[in-house]
């Protein structure tokens, strides 16, 4: 039995700096999915809601001081919310927990991680700039601006529910962007949280506003004509469908969405190292991670030898109530994406792929909640759908190649292009490896590390754009062009009048 005293929390919308509930007064529960109790009760917003949620943000950015604020002064107020989160912290990181289910050592590192991006934004609010053209000619100067793009939605998952929306907002913030964010359905606490706490820190009402719901919610915000970009993180299905509607409406879109990452072994890597990689890589919140590392792909000479290892580590893995210290691996957030990773694994044992550890969902002694076991497949090929496709759960494929152009080719022959990694101790090999993989990221003799200051994102599949580093702030931004005369007009188009 848990010993952990667990009780409901009704949380509204923040509209316009107010608590509101929705119009037609409509809630939805969550539950936790560890628990099996319910842990939250929230506002089921409708059309009506998000266009009275848009017109605060666009109000606030047509009319209000926020984008006309200096960096320095935007730059503090981000600052100031990064304090906040932390005064917060084991408040946000429980409600995560609760939420989603992830391990409540993992939900504080996560929120810890939330705080320094907001530090990070803060910084590049005072770095935004263009350029200067002095070379065009004696009698012209022109000045190419960064300006704020606008009013931007903001749409983010439950896998990270807290952390993803730091890795949209404060960059946003910090060029003068106002904002509608939807969380989803699933984890909206931390959300609302942090809305409050941004007006908490000073950040004027309307700059922000969260909208909670679940059905017509997403759709409402992408196609809401006073929306001028939306900032997506989720599945690619729903990503084609935002893109879809931003074309159509020529708004600008920028897409985090999924990814089947392969994390190469070489013969020659340094094994006890990348064995903890690898276990990391595939069990880390328990696979319902778009960074997961859901391929393995290990060199046939020592295929047999890390496949043993891996079940050895696997086993090891403490799977349990998310509330407890030392659990690694939480809840599967819920019924649908259990069902998902059974199906996937009914696939793989149809498809000829051997399961090697697990494949079957997990008993707790308190009878209670959602969890599946780590589980490991060997005997994988490429054309295999457990190889290709986004499971999103603690399933991990082994895949045997027999030189370094061949885990290239693997490792390229998914849609997806988020991240990969390798493990060599031959720098030539590391350096062809990352030079060929078309990815957004790869990692060498380590995996899944992420720093404000790195861009975030994917090729093909995998998303749209780059979130972090200086780069995030381009989607934020438009560019405008400045052109200014010096002097007379002496370039006439018709001749000057006697
Ligand atoms: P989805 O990626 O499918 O997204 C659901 C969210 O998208 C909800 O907020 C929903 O809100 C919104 N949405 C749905 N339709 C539209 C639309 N047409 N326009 C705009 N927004 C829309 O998440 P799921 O929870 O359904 O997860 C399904 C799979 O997605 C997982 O199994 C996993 O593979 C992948 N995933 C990937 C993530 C990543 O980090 N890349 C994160 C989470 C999931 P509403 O219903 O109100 O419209």
């Amino acid at each position: 039995m848990t010993t952990h005293q667990i009780t409901a929390v009704e949380r509204l919308m923040v509209i316009d700096g107010k608590d509101v509930g929705s119009a037609v007064d409509e809630w939805f529960e969550r539950e936790s999915p560890a628990h099996d109790v319910v842990v939250g009760r929230y506002p089921q917003a409708r059309a009506a809601d998000v266009d009275n949620a848009v017109r605060a943000a666009r109000r606030a950015f047509d009319e209000g001081p926020w984008p006309r604020m200096s960096g320095a002064e935007r730059a503090q107020l981000l600052y100031r919310v990064a304090e906040l989160i932390r005064r917060d912290a084991e408040q946000l990181a429980r409600t995560e927990v609760l939420e989603s289910g992830k391990p409540i050592s993992q939900a504080r590192d996560e929120i810890e991680g939330s705080a320094g991006l907001w530090e990070y934004a803060a910084t590049l609010a005072r770095h935004s700039y263009g350029d200067a053209h002095n070379q065009l000619g004696e009698d012209v100067l022109a000045l190419v601006v960064q300006e704020p793009v606008g009013v931007v939605g903001v749409i983010t998952p439950w896998n990270f529910p807290l952390l993803i929306a730091s890795q949209k907002l404060p960059f946003a913030l910090a060029v003068g962007c106002t904002a509608v964010v939807k969380p989803s359905e699933l984890t909206p606490g931390t959300t609302v949280h942090l809305t409050r706490l941004l007006l908490e820190a000073g950040i004027p009402e309307g700059v922000v506003n969260t909208v909670t719901g679940a059905g017509e919610t997403g759709s409402a915000l992408t196609s809401h004509p006073g929306i001028d970009l939306i900032s997506f993180t989720g599945s690619t299905a729903v990503g084609r469908l935002v893109a879809r509607t931003a074309g159509e409406q020529l708004k600008r879109v920028e897409l985090e969405l999924g990814g089947k990452n392969p994390q190469i072994v070489l013969p020659d890597a340094d094994l006890d190292a990348a064995l903890d990689a690898i276990v990391f890589g595939i069990y880390f919140n328990a696979g319902e991670c778009c960074n997961s590392g859901s391929r393995v792909l290990v060199h046939r000479v020592i295929a047999e030898e890390l496949q043993t290892a891996v079940v050895e580590r696997s086993r090891q893995v403490p799977v349990g109530d998310p509330l407890d210290e030392t659990t690694k691996v939480g809840a599967i957030v819920n019924q649908q994406q259990l069902d998902t990773i059974e199906r996937y694994v009914g696939e793989g044992n149809a498809d000829g792929a051997q399961l090697l550890l697990g494949g079957d969902r997990l008993s707790l002694p308190t009878g209670t909640g959602r969890f599946y076991q780590p589980t490991v497949f060997t005997g994988v090929t490429p054309e295999m759908s457990i190889a290709r496709e986004e499971i999103f759960g603690p399933v991990l494929s082994l895949i045997a190649f027999d030189d370094l152009d061949d885990a290239i080719r693997i490792a390229n022959s998914t849609m997806y292009g988020l991240s990969a990694g390798i493990w060599t101790r031959n720098i030539d090999a590391a350096l062809t490896a990352a030079r060929g993989i078309r990815a957004g990221t790869v990692w060498v003799n380590r995996w899944m590390d992420g720093y404000p200051e790195l861009p975030f994102g994917g090729y093909g599949a995998s998303g749209l754009g780059r979130e972090l580093g200086r780069q995030a702030l381009t989607a934020f931004t438009e560019t405008k062009t400045i052109q200014l005369q010096v002097g007379p007009r002496t370039a006439r188009w018709l001749p000057e009048e006697a």
